[in-house]
């Protein structure tokens, strides 16, 4: 089978890059190369920042409702191609295509959406200054801005930073992960296809290194938006300050699941499994350790391990519950930290190897959901960050040192609690350091909320109007009367 040839979305065009270099592809659930995609460097980022340059004029002066068609078209071109979407998303990061077809590309369609109406409800504010005058609040686009995304949810997030931007009345200079590039380039086709104002949006493909920091140091990027590790959130934050250049950082996560012994077992038990290995347990959200009260620890684990060895792993493409992990790379930090895991004194309960399939996908990339017990909660297993299908068991026995455990690591995204005292629920939530929590639930998502995390999780929000006040500049004009 030929390979896909993956190009960067210039001024309009579908373009190699100027070097002519490339980069493999591979498919985790297979092993195989199945596409190329541009080496791209600084040359093309050059490029890709003159014509969103160019088009700013016209894109930020544009009417709202002009605007709005122009957004609402991406959304309705990825809906007219929703199964190729699907499979392009499966291929490239080995998640089931069922998992693709619920949550990733219909979660794109929707930020598109979301923020082509958003940005026509978008508020400017005015305040009184009694017997003197009005002051009102202008906000206006930031100019070209950057964004840059990972491979976990890769058209999810990647359109949950270029639809508010564009929307606010920038344009954008976009990099998706090297790794998983192949439905942000399936987006500029749709660009291409409705004839989307040229140098609006403009997608370069390529590393981290070379092409995400050339776009964040460049002076004309007025604004980053990046989610991604947190190690590379420091690299970008560092370049930013020095040009205090506005910046948003959605990093890494190592999330509680506190389970009280109240709780609704059943649901508990229910939700935990998704939390725990939804996308091979590759989602910031996902919670990796789970603490769970005394008296009903050995109840949640039994149940929960027999749920555990009931999921089935294998070939994304059919009816299983967890796909491959995103690379051999990853495949191999993840069983690193299983190794971890035992030499600090952990059990592995169930999984704790790699799985291999038979047939089409023999030579993927895949891990068996795995559970270890017995770790303290300050072994750097529970303290960094594994973002793979592996999670600890807890037991602990009041309030108090839940919430200190739950708050011991770096990181602060989102923590799920479980009980059904509605006071003790509130009373947690109050004291966790994370951005999100969930109270009997996990991961249900109103694109109106503030989104982000607290301590190295991350700088500023994103979601609903905290995007739109991120990709705009405010200025305060007095008038007197
Ligand atoms: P990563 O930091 O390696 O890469 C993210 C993106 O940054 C990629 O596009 C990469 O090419 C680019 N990049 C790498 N080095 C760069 C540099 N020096 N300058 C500019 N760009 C650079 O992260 P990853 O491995 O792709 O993604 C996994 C991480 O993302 C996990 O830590 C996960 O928790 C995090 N994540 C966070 C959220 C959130 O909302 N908080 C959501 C999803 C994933």
């Amino acid at each position: 089978m030929s390979l896909i040839q993956i190009q960067n979305y210039i001024n309009g065009n579908l373009v190699d890059a100027i070097s002519g270099n490339a980069l493999s592809n591979v498919n985790p659930a297979t092993g195989e190369i199945f596409a190329m995609i541009p080496d791209s460097d600084s040359a093309d980022v050059l490029e890709a920042i003159e014509a969103a340059k160019c088009a700013q004029a016209d894109w930020s002066n544009m009417p709202m409702e002009t605007r709005f068609d122009w957004i609402m078209k991406i959304a309705n071109g990825i809906q007219a191609r929703f199964d190729e979407f699907v499979l392009a998303e499966s291929t490239d990061n080995g998640k089931p295509t069922w998992l693709a077809a619920q949550s990733d590309i219909p979660r794109a369609i929707s930020n598109f959406k979301f923020f082509a109406s958003a940005q026509m409800n978008f508020p400017s504010e005015s305040h009184h200054t009694p017997g003197q005058g009005l002051n009102y609040t202008l906000r206006r686009p930031l100019g070209v801005v950057g964004c840059i995304s990972p491979w976990n949810l890769p058209l999810y997030l990647f359109s949950w930073k270029i639809a508010p931007a564009l929307a606010a009345g920038n344009t954008v200079v976009a990099k998706p992960s090297e790794i998983t590039p192949y439905t942000s380039y399936l987006l500029s086709t749709v660009c291409k296809e409705i004839d989307f104002p040229k140098g609006v949006l403009n997608v370069v493909h390529g590393l981290g290194a070379k092409v995400g920091q050339a776009i964040v140091e460049h002076k004309d990027i007025k604004a980053v938006a990046f989610t991604g590790g947190t190690q590379t959130g420091r690299i970008i934050n560092e370049i930013c300050a020095r040009q205090f250049k506005k910046v948003s950082l959605e990093l890494g996560g190592k999330n509680p699941n506190i389970i009280f012994d109240d709780a609704n077992l059943e649901e508990a038990v229910d939700t935990t499994i998704r939390s725990s290995f939804n996308n091979q347990g590759q989602i910031c959200l996902c919670g990796s350790r789970i603490f769970v009260q005394e008296s009903i620890y050995e109840a949640f684990k039994s149940l929960f391990i027999k749920r555990v060895e009931a999921l089935t792993v294998g070939d994304p493409y059919t009816d299983i519950n967890l796909g491959a992990v995103v690379s051999q790379d990853h495949q191999q930090k993840i069983l690193s930290y299983i190794q971890l895991a035992k030499e600090e004194g952990g059990t592995i309960l169930t999984g704790g190897e790699a799985f291999h399939p038979e047939g089409r996908c023999k030579n993927g990339f895949f891990i068996k959901p795995t559970v270890i017990e017995g770790l303290s909660h300050l072994c750097r297993v529970n303290q960094e960050e594994i973002f793979g299908p592996v999670v600890t068991l807890t037991p602990f026995k009041s309030e108090v040192y839940a919430i200190e455990m739950a708050n011991s690591t770096p990181y602060g995204l989102a923590c799920s609690i479980w009980t059904q005292d509605v006071k003790k629920a509130h009373q947690v939530a109050e004291q966790i350091e994370s951005g999100i929590v969930w109270i009997n639930t996990w991961m249900v998502r109103d694109l109106r909320t503030p989104f982000g995390g607290m301590k190295e999780s991350g700088m500023g929000r994103e979601g609903g109007f905290e995007a739109m006040r991120f990709f705009t500049e405010p200025k305060n004009v007095f008038v007197k009367y």
